[in-house]
């Protein structure tokens, strides 16, 4: 039997995709890992910042001299956008479109580019994970692409236009997993921005949480002027979802948003998680934030500062500014030098951490609902439904629900005893 070995870069829809096409090849192929010298490699690579394109490369190298003779891969969105020169060592180079193929094309050893300019309106290719046998929580992918074109942002370019996944597929996809998992993430580029004729993402939830053995759903992430009122009545009204909103703030300066072309003021959106809490207590909402984007003054990072302590975020993926060739911030000259941007990381990390703290103390002595994710050596681990990690003091089933009461915390982690399981 031919092996093969993949290396996932990026974001939680690489990962589901990556998943598909594993599953496909697992039937005439054995995996191993991307340390060890395999058949065929597949390099799932991102584009998302200079680094991450670097990394992809690094990839391609490494299976290059892992095995000379190996039939080597690359797909995705660096694939998609990145310059010929990067890619002289693969053999098949496929970008945003045909990854649905690529059991078929590593079947036939098919070597040349099937990378296609992007159009604006793309199918959407359905992948549906129907193996899926694994116990962890399941990511399921319902929507692909952008028409935002925030000005830092590649994936546009790389993903092209919003397309989603017929919502019967969905469906069938979510019972598949279910029989194997009790929890499930949907993804997309732009999830909230699901939609399939008249059907959106609030109809395509209320179907979802009718499925017998799914028990919690949650959203990877989704945009501020996408949560409407009907979404927050759900999550006020529907115990299978999850109390976590991870909501993309990216500035906390009014200058810097619109110059980033994001939809929405910091007044409208600190207005809006204020209703949101005011009507699920206690939900967990988390943010990303950029620091250092090009012409980010000092008074632009003040402000930031105070919207992030009004805003009370339970945590902050924080990131610095990265160019990106081909976005329309990467044409400005007004980049922030490191060591002040540097500087303004430190600083939000300085405010943030006892917030995130004081969140996550906010649970003490309270009853928790974790997810159990990995569990040995005499103790499990997990997130629970806010998205704090949580962990117990003994071996517990991987994939099972436990209700905890929190008895410690720590770092931004909970420490419990479970009281039963669900
Ligand atoms: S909403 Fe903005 S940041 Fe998010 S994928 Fe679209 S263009 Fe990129």
């Amino acid at each position: 039997m031919h092996t093969y070995a993949s290396a996932v870069l990026g974001c939680k829809v690489n990962d589901y995709e990556a998943a598909y096409v594993e599953q496909e090849l697992n039937r005439d192929y054995r995996k191993v890992s991307f340390r060890e010298r395999a058949d065929i490699y597949i390099i799932f690579t991102c584009a998302v910042t200079n680094v991450a394109e670097g990394k992809s490369r690094k990839m391609i190298h490494q299976a290059r001299r892992l095995n000379p003779e190996a039939f080597i891969v690359a797909v995705g969105c660096y694939a998609q956008t990145g310059p010929a020169e990067a890619f002289t060592d693969v053999d098949l180079l496929i970008g945003s479109t045909e990854k649905k193929r690529i059991k078929e094309l590593i079947d036939e050893r098919y070597a040349g580019s099937l990378v296609r300019k992007m159009e604006r309106h793309p199918v959407f290719e359905t992948m549906p994970l129907l193996d899926y046998s694994r116990k962890e929580r399941a990511f399921l992918k319902i929507q692909d692409g952008c028409d935002q074109y925030c000005s830092y942002c590649i994936i546009p370019y790389a993903r092209g236009g919003e397309r989603s996944a017929a919502h019967e597929q969905v469906l069938d996809c979510a019972r598949a997993l279910c029989e194997h998992t009790s929890e499930i993430v949907l993804t997309g580029i732009h999830t909230g921005r699901y939609y399939d004729g008249e059907y959106h993402l609030i109809d395509l939830i209320r179907e979802l949480v009718k499925i017998e053995g799914l028990k919690t759903l949650r959203l990877s992430s989704i945009e501020i002027t996408e949560i409407h009122d009907d979404l927050i009545e759900l999550y006020m009204t529907e115990e299978k979802m999850a109390h976590h909103l991870h909501i993309p703030l990216q500035s906390g300066s009014n200058k810097v948003l619109k110059e980033m072309n994001r939809p929405y003021t910091t007044e409208e959106f600190l207005q809006r998680i204020t209703e949101i809490r005011e009507r699920v207590p206690g939900i967990s909402i988390s943010t990303d934030l950029i620091s250092g984007f090009p012409g980010e003054s000092e008074e632009d990072q003040q402000e930031t500062l105070q919207t992030l302590e009004k805003a009370q975020f339970s945590f902050i993926h924080l990131f610095p500014y990265a160019r990106k060739k081909g976005t329309v911030a990467d044409r400005r000259r007004d980049f922030v030098a490191p060591a002040v941007v540097k500087e303004r990381i430190a600083a939000i990390n300085e405010l943030e951490a006892p917030i995130k703290e004081a969140y996550a103390a906010s649970f003490l002595g309270k009853e928790v609902t974790v997810f159990i994710e990995r569990s040995e050596k005499g103790r499990s681990e997990g997130y629970c439904r806010e998205y704090l990690y949580t962990v117990l003091p003994e071996e517990l089933p991987v994939g099972s629900l436990q209700r905890v009461k929190v008895r410690e915390v720590r770092n931004g982690e909970l420490y419990g005893e479970v009281r039963a399981c669900c």
